[in-house]
């Protein structure tokens, strides 16, 4: 068994990570951006499929916007497929990790079963254990959002709004997916926050460490960004390219 510890260092109690201690028994779910490759290059996955699982009430927002993102930096020439399912999730107060685990792959397949990559977007009801997480990212295909947080999230006067917290966050939890910031790479350029590691040190980026946090209208001023900046994108293209090695691929 092999232990995978993606601690994030924390300025204030009151910010979190946004993906956690990840303990694996099976090889296979990997650790984020262990399918990083999987979805960047098309050698063995030629078509993907994002699902959707939300709890009654809890419709996820941003499925056209992550479906975009993904598809602006993945090699997919058979498509992104979007499904949309309601789940039961059974649990309605207090998720960990390993909930989020347990019931994406209660609910969920494989994600590598065939020539289609399989990502798992969890839209359940209730909170993170630490209540100030609006998302998770636990295994390498496996996030998620926490609407009862990202309604919380909204700032004064609707600045930000929970429409633009959600759809930030679940831009920045699939980034997590594709490895950024240095989660399975090391970057060349230094935009990785020293202070919140796997996060961007750039506003301008989805990645920025603060979009995870309930206090996110406090530490951006201006629009919540909702997609990746430059720095991500070249991370990105290194990564597709081979130029910048991949460490934990689950395949390749
Ligand atoms: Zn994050």
């Amino acid at each position: 068994m092999r232990k995978y510890l993606l601690v994030i260092l924390l300025l204030t109690s009151s910010m979190s990570g946004c993906f956690s201690d990840v303990l694996n028994d099976d090889e296979k779910r990997g650790i984020p951006g262990g399918l990083a490759l999987a979805c960047l290059q098309d050698d063995k996955f030629e078509k993907m499929e994002i699902h959707f699982l939300y709890e009654n009430g809890y419709d996820p927002i941003a499925k056209e916007l992550v479906k975009t993102r993904i598809q602006d930096v993945c090699d997919k020439p058979g498509g992104i497929k979007i499904t949309s399912v309601e789940t039961d999730f059974s649990i309605d107060s207090v998720w960990s990790s390993d909930d989020v685990r347990d019931a994406r792959w209660k609910h969920g397949g494989n994600a590598m079963g065939s020539d289609t990559l399989h990502w798992y977007f969890l839209f359940p009801a209730g909170t993170y254990t630490d209540e100030s997480v609006l998302g998770v990212a636990v295994d390498a295909s496996t996030i998620a959002i926490f609407k009862d947080s990202v309604d919380e999230a909204e700032g004064f006067f609707g600045r930000p709004s929970s429409e633009e917290v959600e759809r930030a966050v679940t831009v920045h939890e699939a980034g997590h997916l594709l490895g950024l910031v240095n989660l399975v790479y090391q970057s060349p350029i230094p935009h990785e926050d020293p202070n919140h590691p796997g996060h961007s040190n750039n506003e301008d980026s989805v990645m920025y460490w603060a979009i995870e946090s309930n206090d996110v209208g406090n530490f951006i001023s201006g629009d919540l960004p909702d997609q990746f900046d430059n720095d991500d994108k070249s991370d990105l293209a290194g990564m597709a390219s081979g130029e910048l090695e991949c460490s934990d691929q689950l395949w390749s």
